[in-house]
């Protein structure tokens, strides 16, 4: 079995799946120390940093590498916020209401992530707990990543909002479960095309939007069908085995129907 991780994308860009020649993102040593910013020496730095006076070229260049570290270590502390969240209460997808018992108000949303968990949970015969979904700066534009090795991997300076960790959450939970539960070979094009497609129809990514309101239920599967296509092909063209924009077209083409109509462990694509 292939370690090579899989990729969740972001909203639009492709997604190059990591292999043993790029560097992983997984990898402990990415994590920075921590830097001490705040009081009055930090704000003294920024004042001169801003008016470019009092400090030599080399205090600048370390204040910029401060400066970032302390921005990466705020986006981690964002990221698993939005991740213990999500893997608590799970949240909002109005895709996902029917997982609500009757007596649930229709304002709140189903616990999508909640239920990829216990699902994934009855196959691992395990816990899936914040250890083995990790927060890292990501280089590429990519949200999420699944590794069989080392687990999920969220992209804590693409991440967006709530909302958007919940979906990637969602996204490579979806691949977690494809590959306990099926006998997934992720250097295979026809698997990976196929957990790619499961994973943006299931995971809210493509969800109706609120614009769509009111245009029926063709336009909606019109719109999903689309999106999930779209967005499938993009993280095939990224696989190191794919040649190229019509290749990645035609591996999703070959195993489209199939896969779209495969929801478990859900019963149905909620809308
Ligand atoms: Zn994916």
């Amino acid at each position: 079995m292939s370690s090579s991780p899989v990729d969740g994308p972001p909203t639009t860009e492709a997604v190059p799946p990591q292999t043993a020649d790029n560097a992983n993102p997984f990898a402990s040593n990415s994590i920075p120390d921590r830097v001490v910013t705040g009081g009055p020496e930090w704000w003294r730095r920024s004042f001169a940093y801003m008016t470019n006076m009092g400090m030599s070229p080399e205090e600048r260049a370390q204040f910029e590498a401060d400066r970032g570290l302390k921005r990466e270590q705020e986006q981690c502390v964002q990221c698993e916020k939005w991740r213990d969240y999500n893997l608590r209460y799970s949240s909002s997808s109005p895709l996902f209401q029917k997982f609500q018992s009757t007596d649930t108000p229709r304002t709140h949303i189903g616990p999508i992530v909640r239920f990829l968990t216990e699902n994934i949970e009855k196959i691992r015969s395990d816990t899936v707990s914040s250890d083995i979904i990790r927060c890292l700066p990501c280089n590429k534009f990519q949200s999420g990543g699944f590794s069989p090795s080392y687990g999920i991997l969220l992209c804590q300076n693409r991440l967006l909002s709530r909302k958007h960790t919940e979906d990637t959450l969602a996204h490579e939970m979806i691949h977690m479960f494809d590959h306990l539960r099926f006998d997934v070979d992720w250097m295979d094009l026809r698997h990976h095309a196929c957990s790619e497609i499961r994973a943006s129809s299931l995971s809210g990514e493509c969800r109706w939007t609120r614009e769509s309101f009111g245009r029926g239920v063709w336009d909606f599967t019109r719109h999903h069908q689309g999106c999930v296509r779209r967005r499938a092909t993009l993280s095939v063209r990224g696989h190191p085995k794919c040649k190229d924009d019509v290749h990645a077209a035609k591996v999703v083409n070959q195993v489209f129907d199939s896969c779209f109509t495969d929801t478990r462990p859900f019963d149905e694509i909620y809308r």
